[in-house]
């Protein structure tokens, strides 16, 4: 079989890898010339159309998936038509767009904070109302790792901002951010106490398993740390999670590893978005669960029975954002370094090490060492 996968980035790469040992060939399709997965599988580079190379890439692929949530509908469609795609183009219209995918948590009973559509002066200033403030404003589209995003935190910010964005009432949009972007969503500021995500997997028979859910921390915007199982989880609050990415892998006809992010607030659980995708908190699995999320999604995409999500102990996973890690890190027992083969820039990810241990004392000394070892 021949897995062709859209995005030629470290998560292509990284599927690749999990699926050569399986009998899978892949290409990765990827408008970037040296993307890190062509060092790894056959690299078909085009711009993300209709292009021919694409078709030929349609041609020589039996199943296809992605790697990345913002493929273009058109494409993805061109291909469903032709060929199996996973996770499928419902899970894309979703999670492409903040406002339906939160519109479909709430028709899942998926507790969700308030939102409301911004598309003038007028909706952004009535967002005091629909949402309360504080609220954050994001982009509805192509917001990634906190872009496109303003936080407000009193009237006069809700007005400067609103002069910001919409100057004259009735104007469209003015932030130049991104494109095209004309249309946001308020949703009203969630005091969490920490962040979660539950990575799980859906067959095409519908059985699903699911991986522990991880803690997750940031530094600027982006993921920094996950740890797994997150500690301190109630079973109740496990169950839940559980049920609610089951109710969203049956809706989407899900087939494939799919990730969800929460906020663990007081009063419960509040969701805040989907990926459907294999996901950065889920890196830990390579080899903190029996099978890891890259290998379980090329299984669920290729017709294959769903690997065990066993965790083999507690495990973390370290970012490397911007910086390599010396590889004496890994005279540690049960350090594991994975490099993207990509040029080290600031904010990039171009690497993670995943990190074992017997407990969550000894996980946080070797997370220390690792840390004293990052350059
Ligand atoms: P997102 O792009 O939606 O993943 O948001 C990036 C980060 O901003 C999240 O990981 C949170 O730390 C924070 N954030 C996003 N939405 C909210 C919210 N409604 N309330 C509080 N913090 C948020």
């Amino acid at each position: 079989m021949k897995i062709g996968v859209l995005g030629g980035g470290q998560l292509g790469r990284m599927m690749a890898i999990a699926g050569y040992p399986l009998g899978i060939e892949f290409g990765l399709y990827d408008p970037t010339e040296d993307a890190c997965g062509g060092q790894v599988a056959r690299l078909y580079n085009a711009p993300f159309e209709v292009t021919d190379e694409l078709k030929k890439f349609v041609d020589e692929h039996d199943v296809f998936t992605y790697e990345f949530e913002n493929v273009p509908l058109e494409l993805a469609e061109y291909i469903a038509q032709r060929k199996p795609l996973y996770p499928g183009k419902d899970a894309l219209f979703y999670s492409q767009h903040r406002l339906r995918e939160k519109q479909l948590f709430v028709d899942l009973d998926i507790p969700v904070t308030k939102f409301s559509k911004v598309d003038d002066r007028a909706s952004l200033l009535a967002a005091e109302q629909e949402v309360g403030i504080p609220f954050i404003l994001k982009t509805t589209t192509l917001g990634y790792d906190g872009k496109g995003q303003y936080r407000v935190t009193s009237q006069q910010e809700l007005v400067e901002l609103a002069d910001k964005l919409f100057p004259e009432e009735g104007e469209a949009c003015q932030d130049t951010n991104y494109a095209g972007v004309n249309e946001y969503i308020a949703e009203a500021f969630v005091n969490f106490t920490r962040e979660l995500s539950i990575i799980s997997v859906r067959d095409t028979n519908g059985d699903c398993v699911f991986y522990s859910p991880a803690e997750n921390d940031h530094r600027d915007g982006i993921l920094h740390l996950s740890v797994a199982p997150a500690p301190n989880l109630s079973g109740e609050k496990l169950s839940a999670l559980q049920a609610y990415a089951r109710k969203l892998l049956d809706k989407l006809g899900y087939v494939g590893v799919l990730s969800i992010e929460f906020f663990e607030t007081e009063d419960g659980l509040v969701v805040n978005e989907f990926a459907p995708r294999v996901h950065n908190s889920g890196h830990w699995s390579m080899e903190g669960s029996i099978t890891g999320q890259f290998e379980n999604h090329i299984r669920a995409i290729a017709g294959l029975p769903l690997g065990d999500t066993t965790n083999r102990s507690v495990s973390a996973m370290y970012n490397l954002v911007g910086h390599d890690v010396d590889r004496k890190a890994m005279s540690t027992p049960d350090v594991h370094v994975h490099w993207y083969g990509k040029d080290i820039k600031p904010k990039r990810k171009v690497g993670h090490v995943n990190i074992l241990a017997d407990d969550y004392a000894q996980l946080t000394q070797k997370i220390e060492q690792v840390d004293g070892l990052v350059k």
